[in-house]
């Protein structure tokens, strides 16, 4: 199970994708955790993506392109991931398609978790009280990464729908209900 779960930001790719990786016994990868990883350890890698991230913008697409491709060569991975928050636009899908070719695999499918924009602000608004991210603090950044969604990420929709692999699901509801959802599409691969 090679999965990528979609969606805009605070749709709830990290929370749905801890309970897929434990149904399936897959690790899931989350590039955004990565990159607050490493700008909390103060790596290069953090120095460069911090100005992206705080401004809601992506870090650039090699950047995020190496780090995959890393983890994907890990044993780990061998039987199967989920990947949250990649890719995020059309050359780190091609990208992506092209690490997996290499090794004679294939996405299996892409689930896209959907949410309206005003549920975004609302739900990251709520989030930012918790969790205290940087880039959940400001009603501007939010905004432009709703923007970014829409501009670089859901071109990504037509990408995966022409290979068949594109499966969509409402993101609106209870934790259980959407984990629900998600697993009804997974059960039938
Ligand atoms: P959210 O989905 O709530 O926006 P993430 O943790 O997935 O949260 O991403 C946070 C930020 O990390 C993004 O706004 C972007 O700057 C950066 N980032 C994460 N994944 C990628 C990616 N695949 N490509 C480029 N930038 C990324």
């Amino acid at each position: 199970m090679k999965l990528i779960l979609m969606g805009a930001p605070g749709a709830g790719k990290g929370t749905q994708s801890a309970k897929i990786s434990e149904k399936y016994n897959i690790p899931a990868i989350a590039t955004g955790d990565i990159l607050r990883g490493a700008i909390k350890e103060g790596t290069e890698l953090g120095k460069l993506a911090k100005g992206y991230m705080d401004e809601g913008k992506l870090v650039p697409d090699e950047v995020v392109v190496g780090i995959i491709k890393d983890y994907l060569s890990t044993e780990a991975c061998k039987n199967g991931f989920i990947l949250d928050g990649f890719p995020r636009s059309i050359p780190q899908a091609e990208a992506l398609d092209s690490i997996l070719a290499k090794a004679g695999s294939e996405v299996t499918a892409t689930v896209s978790i959907m949410i309206p924009d005003e549920m975004v602000m609302e739900r990251i608004k709520g989030r930012a009280l918790k969790e205290g991210r940087a880039d959940d603090a400001s009603e501007e950044t939010i905004n432009n990464r709703i923007v970014t969604y829409h501009n670089q990420t859901e071109p990504l929709i037509e990408y995966y729908n022409k290979s068949g692999k594109y499966h969509e699901i409402d993101g609106i509801g209870t934790i259980e209900e959407v984990q629900a959802r998600i697993f009804s599409v997974m059960d039938k691969f």
